[in-house]
């Protein structure tokens, strides 16, 4: 369903859902000069090791400054950009912020991978790869230093063409994790088939898994599941000891997580990660696998 540029079809969608608000309608519009002007920046949440407490890696989440109406999540912006299709120079802009963000952590000396949330919707843009290892070639990174964090739904349009950039992607040294797993619609099949690196379990099943046996159960068999694939499992959404401390009873590697820290600016993540540590050997200036 295409936006009309009518007043009277927004009104009448906006009766039906409010995806299509006029709200919604407006951000769109100035998400382009959100672009232009620099509005759009990147904060960073750590995901940690819970076998040392160390730092593992980081995510890089979008945060629009808006002039007039403050911050802006992304849930109220991505969305209607992924229909329209501005999601396409938004990706390129947030890969060209991650570069350089990632470029400023290794001179800090943090050489971690830093990953980055691709939409379903970029996968099916036929150039995306290309452009994407291009501007990791001219950053100079090593490409583990860039992780792509996608969902389930990436696959659902056209598997085998997704597949495939994800192997060129792979072969070429960055690292793929599937996010939120376990809400998407894709068939454990596709697991098998799809490249991955690491499995994040979405926090729908973290966040209350100490009073919801349910979600317990969910999120220890996700992680049996992950191990025993050879994957590397991240728990997203630990807010608390208690449940870090679970999760680590159950063998999880990693957790990201307010419990652990909030996403922050870069400046604030160099200072937190300092203070915390690395795990050591994640991402070397020379990357083997690129040479
Ligand atoms: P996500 O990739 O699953 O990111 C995790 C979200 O959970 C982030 O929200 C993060 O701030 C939040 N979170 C982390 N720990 C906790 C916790 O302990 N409790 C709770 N309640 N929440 C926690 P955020 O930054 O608002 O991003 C929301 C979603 O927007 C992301 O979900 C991702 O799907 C999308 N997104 C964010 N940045 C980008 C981007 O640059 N590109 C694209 N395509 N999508 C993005
Ligand atoms: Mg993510
Ligand atoms: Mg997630
Ligand atoms: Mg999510």
């Amino acid at each position: 369903h295409e936006a009309s540029h009518s007043g009277r079809r927004y009104r009448s969608y906006n009766r039906r859902s409010n995806e299509h608000s006029l709200y919604t309608v407006e951000l769109l519009g100035e998400l382009q000069s959100a672009l232009d002007d620099g509005q759009l920046s990147l904060h960073y949440q750590p995901k940690v090791n819970l076998a040392s407490d160390q730092v593992m890696g980081l995510e890089a989440l979008l945060r629009w400054e808006h002039p007039v109406r403050g911050r802006i999540a992304p849930d109220q912006f991505i969305p209607s950009a992924e229909r329209t299709g501005l999601i396409h120079s938004l990706t390129d802009r947030v890969l060209d912020l991650a570069l350089a963000d990632i470029a400023r952590l290794r001179a800090e000396g943090l050489d971690m991978p830093v990953s980055v949330n691709i939409s379903a919707r970029n996968f099916l843009d036929p150039g995306f790869a290309d452009r994407l290892l291009e501007k990791v070639r001219v950053s100079g990174l090593p490409p583990c230093a860039l992780e792509l964090e996608f969902t389930e739904t990436a696959l659902m349009a056209d598997p085998d063409e997704v597949i495939r950039a994800l192997r060129r992607l792979t072969e070429a040294g960055l690292e793929l994790a599937i996010d939120d797993f376990g809400t998407g619609y894709s068939s454990l099949a596709y697991l098998k088939r799809m490249p991955v690196t690491t499995l994040k379990i979405d926090q729908a099943f973290v966040r209350q898994m100490l009073e919801h046996p349910v979600d317990e159960q969910i999120t220890r068999a996700s992680i049996s599941l992950a191990r025993d694939l050879g994957l590397k499992v991240v728990a997203e959404g630990a807010e608390d000891a208690a449940t870090l401390a679970r999760l680590r009873d159950y063998g999880c590697n990693a957790a990201q997580g307010y419990g652990i820290a909030r996403p922050m600016p870069l400046e604030a993540i160099i200072a937190w990660a300092h203070d915390r540590g690395l795990v050591p050997g994640l991402c070397p200036e020379t990357d083997e696998r690129a040479a």
